[in-house]
């Protein structure tokens, strides 16, 4: 048995500013063969469970590439076609089937959906050939990608804390189906309802009564329900939330399944609307706050969804106010940490802080913020994730730097991170557990690592290309009608 297994992951936030190109992808992986094979065995992704399924039935694997870059504007030509070509290649020499672990929303130069043309790729090479997919839920899925894979399975969790599990149920549907144990089928459908992030998290209704309804199908024989709830910062036509049920050789049932399961995302449209807020009012209820930790999320500036990670809006409205006992995780300023790499530990420094990036897609201009503060620490900004997500994989910060102005903590780093890990305060010095306020730049992964010291958690409404709010953002592909775009109320 011949298989090849690959990973190909970028979320694409079509509003974002920050090209992807080859390099960026370099910054966090991009490995192959044994290099690949030790980086990620044992730890908690889709890849990992491909590797251990490979190795279990001594089968001759093949990675000819594991790509991940931080999410960020559409994907370079040049860099799509380096990694897909590396794919198909491996495929084209000779294989039973591929195992892949794909995002789901990527989207490059000239592709809407890279998966999807990924997929016919593949297929066009090696007709019928099984394939396995693990999902992010944050896919936005499309016919191709369904015409032209056996088995779609997308992770439960937001934050995504069973990446591993994925694996093992995608791999395990097509191996038991090259077995002759299963049939699998497919059914997809979509729904004109554009969910929106910070509503999507399956600690949270609706995800909740959704992901129970999806569970309760698989204990009544389906194969698989994965809940796709789509990323909505993708001005693309497929983009939104979706349902793929796979059931045992009955396209009626799984028919039945994804329909019923699609119906009750629409049903709780409403609830997966963000409503917003004024930012001095929510800063001014946490001030009078004194029991902490207390979260504040940043959530316009979500580098794991595609922002800057330098918009310093939120962070100038709770120094304005004079919040004490603030940990900020984190602010990317490269430059920032060189001007502190320069001055040393100990210095004290005025810099324009952050404000480096334009967003000409929401009219915005970047606008440091002058911060007076000593070095408190210097370090080179890696260390290895131990909390529920991304378990074992190593967080690259670049050089990194903690900027203490006596009321407020700031980690700067050099390359995109969202703070989801407690690693990226202690790895800098910084006892997430002893501060009053730990103002995040994140929106639902963060609770992986914070959720559960948080005494508090507030959304403070502040600026960036991940805004929840729809009037600044100019869809122009996406197929309308949609929800909440349009207020409509039938789906059909
Ligand atoms: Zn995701």
């Amino acid at each position: 048995m011949r298989l090849v297994v690959a990973a190909m992951l970028h979320e694409t936030n079509t509003f974002s500013p920050i090209p992807t190109d080859v390099a960026r992808f370099g910054h966090r992986a991009m490995l192959k063969g044994k290099e690949a094979r030790d980086y990620f065995k044992g730890t908690n992704t889709a890849i990992a469970a491909f590797i251990d399924q490979a190795e279990a039935m001594k089968a001759e694997m093949t990675i000819p590439i594991t790509a991940s870059a931080v999410p960020s504007g559409k994907v370079a030509a040049k860099a799509y076609k380096v990694i897909t070509d590396a794919i198909c290649e491996a495929i084209d020499k000779g294989c039973d089937a591929a195992l892949l672990d794909l995002h789901g929303a990527m989207v490059t130069e000239t592709e809407e959906d890279g998966e999807g043309a990924l997929l016919a790729r593949i297929r066009k090479l090696r007709p019928g050939l099984p394939i396995a997919v693990a999902l992010d839920p944050h896919c936005n899925c499309t016919q191709a990608m369904v015409d032209n894979a056996t088995a779609l399975v997308g992770y439960s969790t937001y934050p995504h804390i069973d990446m591993y599990d994925t694996g093992k149920r995608a791999g395990r549907i097509v191996l038991d189906a090259m077995a002759g144990k299963t049939r699998p089928v497919m059914s997809w459908k979509q729904v004109p309802l554009l969910s929106q992030t910070l509503r999507q998290g399956t600690d949270d209704e609706p995800m909740k009564s959704l992901n129970a309804l999806a569970r309760a199908k698989e204990m009544q024989g389906l194969i698989s329900a994965s809940i796709l709830f789509g990323f909505p910062l993708a001005d693309i036509r497929d983009a939104g939330f979706s349902v793929v049920a796979i059931a045992d050789g009955d396209k009626a049932k799984a028919e039945a399944a994804a329909e019923e399961i699609a119906r009750a995302g629409w049903n709780a449209r409403e609830d997966f609307v963000y409503k917003g807020r004024a930012l001095a009012e929510t800063v001014a209820e946490a001030k009078d706050l004194t029991d902490g930790p207390i979260v504040l999320l940043d959530h316009s500036d979500n580098a794991a969804s595609g922002a800057t990670q330098d918009v310093m809006t939120v962070i100038a409205e709770v120094m304005r106010q004079g919040l004490e006992d603030v940990a900020v995780a984190a602010v990317w300023d490269p430059q920032a940490v060189q001007e502190m790499t320069k001055a040393g530990v100990g210095a004290t420094v005025t810099i324009g802080l952050g404000g480096k990036t334009d967003m000409p897609s929401i009219n915005l201009r970047g606008k440091p913020l002058s911060v007076t503060g000593k070095v408190k620490t210097l370090t080179d900004g890696e260390f290895v994730i131990r909390g529920p997500m991304g378990t074992g994989t190593k967080a690259q910060l670049g050089p990194a730097a903690v900027l203490d102005t006596g009321k407020m903590q700031i980690v700067v780093i050099s390359r995109h991170h969202e703070p989801f890990d407690v690693g990226i305060f202690t790895s800098l010095g910084i006892q997430p557990t002893e501060k009053r306020y730990l103002l995040l730049k994140s929106r639902i992964h963060y609770r992986a690592g914070f959720a559960k010291m948080a005494k508090h958690t507030f959304r403070l409404d502040g600026q960036g290309v991940t805004t929840s709010d729809n009037t600044l953002l100019d869809f122009k592909k996406i197929r309308r009608p949609i929800y909440p775009l349009d207020r409509i109320n039938d789906w059909r």
